[in-house]
């Protein structure tokens, strides 16, 4: 059989430990029989971060910036007992820290459902996307203890040194608490373009919900922004494809959700994000079967798992004992960015590729073949396989698919 062609590369991020050696498997066993895989590669393992004072991750950035996609494995964010475990000079920042800085990206989360493995919300049958506005708010907040009785003032000084702004915020007549927090026009505007792009590739609706009746002037403006880009820029877009935007107030959209059967993309406000991120992600059951892409404003994907490196399984392996890692979302991170590839490039094959490796892995599942984490979720119990096993499972049916 001959290979599918690609015309420009996918840049590879590689990564650290069990889904490091998952990534190797998937790109030999699943991928290259089929596809003549042109990938430029940067390797992001720690060791490669502290010999390179983390240059590779800024190459790696740039290289999604200039070529448009790219695909990341799992990487290990330092702490202290890793500086220790890996001998570093210095605590390296989260590599998805500095991406999503340098492509000024937003992260869109989306659950892989099958149809053996049910939400526990009921009628959630289809995958709900939450994106998250991760900057500024409350995460970026200045605070204060405020110790005894006195006059907190909201005060604004422009940079010629005049006070265009004052307000009291509170009168304080015993000891309280103060929060100053803060977002910019610039990062809203990316974040609702990277919303208003995302939906339109999934061609489902967007909802994006705050509380401006009670905030009238900051999640107003996050409103405003939302509603001005969608006139200007993006309905005429939305309604040739027959998908639709509304606002929503956070509580209204909260009882909507639960409501509905899925299949829209919610926006969402930085804290609310944060929250309703792990909600959605733990109804629908495993971070195993989650994926994660970063899109920029100007249309740059980046794909990945939204788990980590699994580091016990890594031990495991390590010691020569077979593991039952889910390899599924990682592999989803590769057909998401080929299918990406492909549609950017216009290879019809590629995007159908992509869509059967992908369908293999559900058909996997479907037939009652999984691994460790997601088989007591099972509506029928059944026995978890290994890693390996499962994967050969996987090439079996794409083998039959690619036929
Ligand atoms: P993790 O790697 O996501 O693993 C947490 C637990 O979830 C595992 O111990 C395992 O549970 C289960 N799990 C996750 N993915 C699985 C899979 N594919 N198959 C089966 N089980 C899976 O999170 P962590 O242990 O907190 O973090 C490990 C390292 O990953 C850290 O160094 C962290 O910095 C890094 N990290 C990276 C990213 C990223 O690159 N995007 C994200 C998060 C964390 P059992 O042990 O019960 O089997
Ligand atoms: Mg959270």
């Amino acid at each position: 059989m001959e290979k599918i062609r690609m015309t420009t590369p996918l840049v590879e991020l590689d990564g650290d430990e069990m889904t490091r050696i998952l990534w190797e498997k998937i790109k030999e066993d699943l991928i290259k029989p089929y596809v003549d895989l042109k990938t430029e590669y940067y390797d992001l393992g720690l060791e490669m971060r502290e010999k390179t004072k983390d240059q590779v991750t800024v190459d790696a950035a740039n290289a999604i910036g200039k070529f448009g996609v790219g695909v990341k494995c799992a990487t290990i964010t330092p702490n202290a007992q890793r500086v220790e475990e890996y001998k570093l000079t210095k605590m390296w920042k989260s590599p998805n820290g500095t991406l999503r800085a340098i492509l000024d990206g937003t992260v869109f989360r989306t659950p892989i459902v099958v149809n053996n493995i049910h939400s526990v919300v009921r009628n959630w049958v289809k995958p709900i996307t939450i994106a998250r506005h991760a900057y500024g708010d409350i995460y970026k907040a200045t605070e204060y203890r405020v110790p005894e009785e006195g006059r907190a003032e909201l005060i604004f000084t422009n940079k010629n040194g005049e006070v265009t702004f004052r307000e009291t915020i509170y009168d304080f007549e015993c000891a309280g608490v103060l929060q100053g927090a803060y977002n910019k026009d610039s990062s809203i505007y990316s974040f609702a373009h990277a919303c208003f792009q995302y939906a339109l590739d999934l061609k489902q609706d967007l909802w994006f919900s705050a509380k401006d009746t009670i905030s009238k002037q900051y999640d107003h403006r996050f409103k405003d922004i939302f509603a001005e880009l969608y006139e200007n820029e993006y309905q005429v877009q939305f309604e040739a494809i027959g998908i639709h935007y509304k606002y929503m107030l956070i509580d209204s959209a909260v009882a909507g959700l639960m409501q509905c059967p899925g299949g829209i993309l919610w926006a969402c406000k930085n804290y609310d994000g944060d929250v309703m991120s792990d909600m959605v992600s733990s109804a629908f059951g495993s971070l195993a079967m989650m994926t994660s892409v970063l899109v920029s404003p100007d249309g740059k994907y980046e794909y990945e798992a939204a788990h980590g490196t699994v580091q016990d399984h890594y031990y495991k392996h390590l010691k020569g004992e077979r593991t039952s890692t889910n390899p599924i979302a990682t592999i989803f991170a590769w057909t998401g960015a080929l299918h990406k590839r492909g549609e950017m490039d216009d290879l019809h094959e590629l995007c159908a590729f992509a869509d059967k490796l992908e369908e293999a892995c559900l058909s996997t599942v479907e037939d009652g073949i999984m691994t460790g984490d997601i088989a007591p979720l099972c509506d029928t119990p059944v026995e978890a396989v290994y890693t390996d096993d499962f994967m050969s499972a996987v090439r079996i049916r794409l083998d039959a698919l690619m036929r």
